[in-house]
């Protein structure tokens, strides 16, 4: 256990299968407030034969470039999952270079080093097999099982077992397994069920524009403004969709690979007609209507998102549709507790009207509960990817479940099956 033990980022895991050594993710865990971002514990790229990506969020990829500094290892994951990890990451070294401890020469290097996989495409490494399964996490987003020895782990990454507007539902169909390492984000709360979200939204969208006012919907660039966009389409919303910043970048990818959405028709129906926004003059035209404007960040920290608050904020025909999560200490979670936002300096009152929305790519405790029970074998659990309590509740409750033998790992712990 690398890291995320008892808190969300910074994933990693290395599986040693009789000589075969295969780190699971290697993930960046942010600071808050300015504080420098927490790395998973160091491990020697010499003593890692394989480098397995679940998916492209910086949680799980974002130290991966670090293993390049001194060394060369093969990282897997599929297609998707490489090109976003890359654009995220060079993203991630644009914003702040000089605090990590590697650069883009250590980024090519990885994509250099990089073997694509499908899901359910098996590679044999020494003594281990390991293949990826769908998550319905994000686009190219997999789970992880590994089998050496007859023994057989399944790592669920982040999982969305029900998948999404755009995701097919993650596939559980994994046989007897003797380890289980399960994120745990959501496993003491229960989400509003997606229909009525997206019910909700489509509804507070159309009040806007009946109102000849114009709605933001700040979104992280991966999947939140994609899914977005295809909501709207999929209801035959009726008004201009602007989308902006990288979700643009993250659009031609996953236009590149139809394969890996649930239907690559409703999503590049729903790209092909919203307007993309290049450049600041077309930016400031856009705006011209009522219209919805889908852009990052998804928390109001930084990007495009502040020439739209400072734009739309202050009339009360707009609206302000949050749907991504709102960390502690960020610009969106302080309007939404406070109605305020600061600009050029300045505390302000927000006029729009703003709403919170239920999006998450990940399980709620229902569907965790759905899959754990789904589960063939009598495997030991380790809960990870959740704050301390979620973690020791979650493995509890497994147990009083299931009777699998469960627990909330703990960073450095080495566990043996
Ligand atoms: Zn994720």
């Amino acid at each position: 256990m690398l890291g995320a033990a008892g808190e969300v980022g910074r994933s990693g895991f290395l599986v040693g299968c009789n000589g075969t050594n295969l780190l699971l993710d290697y993930g960046i865990m942010f600071g808050r407030r300015g504080d420098p971002p927490k790395y998973p514990v160091h491990v020697k790229p010499r003593d890692v034969d394989s480098i397995i990506i679940t998916h492209a969020h910086l949680d799980h990829s974002g130290n991966v470039p670090s293993m390049y500094i001194s060394g060369n290892v093969d990282t897997y994951a599929t297609a998707p999952t490489l090109e976003l990890s890359k654009l995220l990451i060079e993203d991630m070294l644009k914003i702040k270079s000089n605090v990590h401890i590697f650069d883009l020469p250590e980024v090519n290097s990885m994509m250099r080093s990089s073997i694509k996989i499908g899901f359910k495409e098996k590679v044999k490494r020494g003594d281990a097999t390991f293949e990826l399964r769908e998550s319905g996490h994000v686009i190219g987003g997999g789970t992880v099982l590994v089998e050496s020895e007859g023994r057989k782990l399944f790592y669920t990454g982040d999982i969305h077992v029900r998948g999404s507007r755009m995701l097919r539902e993650a596939d559980l169909d994994v046989g007897e397994i003797d380890m289980l390492i399960t994120e745990s984000t959501y496993s003491q709360t229960n989400q509003m069920p997606r229909q009525e979200s997206e019910g909700n939204l489509i509804e507070f969208a159309n009040e806007v524009m009946d109102r000849k006012g114009t709605l933001f919907i700040p979104s992280f660039s991966v999947e939140r403004s994609q899914e977005v966009a295809c909501v709207l389409r999929n209801a035959n919303f009726g008004h201009k969709i602007i989308m902006d910043g990288m979700a643009l970048k993250v659009n031609d990818i996953m236009l590149r690979h139809p394969e890996y959405l649930r239907d690559s028709k409703v999503f590049s129906d729903a790209i092909n007609r919203s307007v993309s926004i290049r450049s600041h003059y077309e930016r400031e035209r856009a705006l011209g209507e009522p219209c919805v404007v889908i852009s990052p960040a998804g928390m109001l920290v930084g990007g495009n998102a502040i020439f739209y608050l400072q734009k739309l904020a202050m009339d009360a025909r707009n609206g302000i549709a949050l749907v991504s999560y709102q960390g502690e200490g960020t610009p969106g979670k302080k309007l939404l507790e406070t109605g305020k936002i600061v600009s050029r300096g300045k505390e302000m009152s927000v006029a729009a009207e703003v709403k919170q929305f239920q999006f998450s790519g990940h399980s709620d405790r229902t569907e965790l509960f759905e899959m754990i029970k789904s589960i063939k074998g009598d495997p030991e659990v380790l809960t990870v990817h959740g704050d301390r309590e979620s973690c020791s509740k979650f493995a509890e409750e497994i147990t009083e479940a299931t009777g699998f033998k469960a627990h909330a790992a703990q960073e450095s712990e080495v566990v043996t099956v």
